[in-house]
């Protein structure tokens, strides 16, 4: 018999996700007929808009004929969507052969674990997206799980609460040769300053460390004078790696494209470049993004597409304001929903997986408890605002109901 990878014994609760549907399953069983609205997972629901369904059927139609047929096309994506993506989301301030385009932000969190190899330490915000923990978990970057703090021995967790406006204590943290940074947050849907940023890189910079930062929402703040991007700060691209995503601002969640950032100026100790050793890990691990799904980005990134991505993020963003407005109403302490279509509710003087079971017995909502994203989301549920509006409206009244 083979000998289980010991890592995959380590892991928390298979996955929050896994946990949330099999608890949802186990009411509906009890409970049949009862219609669940899913305030929960953060898969998006709008249709793919018109003009980037043109650039995805134009794609799909040309794979038919003789003349337009494209095989394996180059790992790092096709050389027009990594100018674009550098001209139209950063706004020059990198350059195409820094981008590595690929399925998604979560698989190359995976891949870039891989590069980072298992002796790399770790930091995260806490609460954080829980790929960033499990998958330094899998590659044994990692001690055992410590049941007393909800955490595992040596990651660093940096707190992230109302109470620091969920901004990090840098002067607390410890040195960690990665920091996993994301911005807005999941859960928590708070975005940082321009000030606060720098201050990360500063950290960064002193420790030499290696920022992993995860840009999923950035199309999603809506104020213009905070950071979209962790190039905005000067210094950066020496400690900076930045992954982004399609798959919430155009629907791009089952499509499967994103892409990572890796500038030329950034160097491992022995003054080699991480631009080179990702080309190898990419090339090695994966064989490009789908033809289809670029060119479907190709038109999302063109003057009509990024029209339809404002509308797609607006619609989002407008459900966020209807929740809020409402939870805030009902005497709920809210955050986010404003820069991130989540949103980071308080309930006062209840564990967040009993504040789930109540939302899911009481109201038959799904939300997300705290806890599943580290030690300082308990009392937290997260809500997601990804959902349809109708749905939305209803689950609103529910909750409306829930606290007469
Ligand atoms: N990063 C964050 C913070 C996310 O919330 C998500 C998805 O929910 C992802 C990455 C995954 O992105 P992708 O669909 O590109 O793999």
């Amino acid at each position: 018999m083979v000998k289980r990878n010991p890592n995959m014994a380590k892991l928390q609760s298979s996955y929050l996700f896994p946990e949330i549907a099999r608890r949802k399953n186990e009411f509906l069983a009890k409970n049949p007929g009862a219609k669940i609205i899913s305030l929960g997972i953060g898969d998006t629901t709008q249709p793919i808009t018109p003009h980037i369904m043109k650039g995805l059927s134009g794609e799909v139609s040309r794979l038919g004929t003789k003349k337009g047929y494209t095989g394996y096309g180059a790992e790092q994506g096709l050389k027009e969507l990594r100018d674009k993506i550098a001209e139209k989301m950063y706004d020059g301030l990198i350059e195409g052969d820094e981008v590595f385009v690929s399925d998604g932000a979560k698989p190359d969190t995976a891949r870039l674990q891989v590069l980072f190899g298992s002796n790399a330490t770790i930091a995260v915000q806490d609460p954080s997206y829980p790929v960033y923990v499990d998958s330094s978990v899998i590659l044994g970057q990692t001690g055992s799980y410590n049941q007393e703090k909800s955490q595992f021995d040596g990651i660093e967790y940096m707190e992230c609460t109302p109470e620091n406006n969920f901004f990090p204590d840098l002067r607390k943290a410890r040195r960690t040769d990665i920091i996993f940074f994301c911005n807005p947050n999941n859960p928590t849907g708070a975005a940082v300053n321009a000030k606060q940023l720098r201050e990360l890189v500063n950290f960064a910079r002193k420790n030499n460390s290696i920022i992993v930062y995860d840009s999923a929402y950035s199309q999603f703040i809506s104020d213009k004078n905070l950071p979209r991007s962790i190039y905005e700060i000067d210094g950066a691209k020496e400690v900076a790696i930045e992954i982004s995503s399609f798959s919430k601002p155009i629907g791009f969640t089952g499509v499967r494209l994103g892409w990572t950032v890796i500038p030329n100026e950034l160097k491992f100790e022995d003054g080699t470049s991480v631009n080179k050793d990702w080309n190898r890990i990419m090339t090695t691990l994966f064989n490009g993004a789908s033809n289809i799904a670029q060119q479907g980005a190709l038109s999302a990134l063109d003057e009509k597409g990024m029209k339809e991505m404002k509308q797609t993020i607006s619609y989002y963003l407008e459900n966020a304001g209807i929740i809020r407005a409402s939870m805030e109403k009902l005497g709920y302490e809210v955050y986010g929903g404003v820069h991130a279509p989540y949103l980071w509710v308080r309930i006062p003087g209840k564990t967040s997986w009993q504040a789930f079971e109540e939302f899911l017995g009481k109201a038959h909502l799904v939300t997300i408890p705290g806890i599943g994203f580290g030690p300082s989301g308990e009392g937290f549920l997260r809500l997601s605002a990804l959902g349809h509006r109708e749905e939305v409206k209803e689950a609103v009244k529910r909750i409306e109901r829930l606290m007469k």
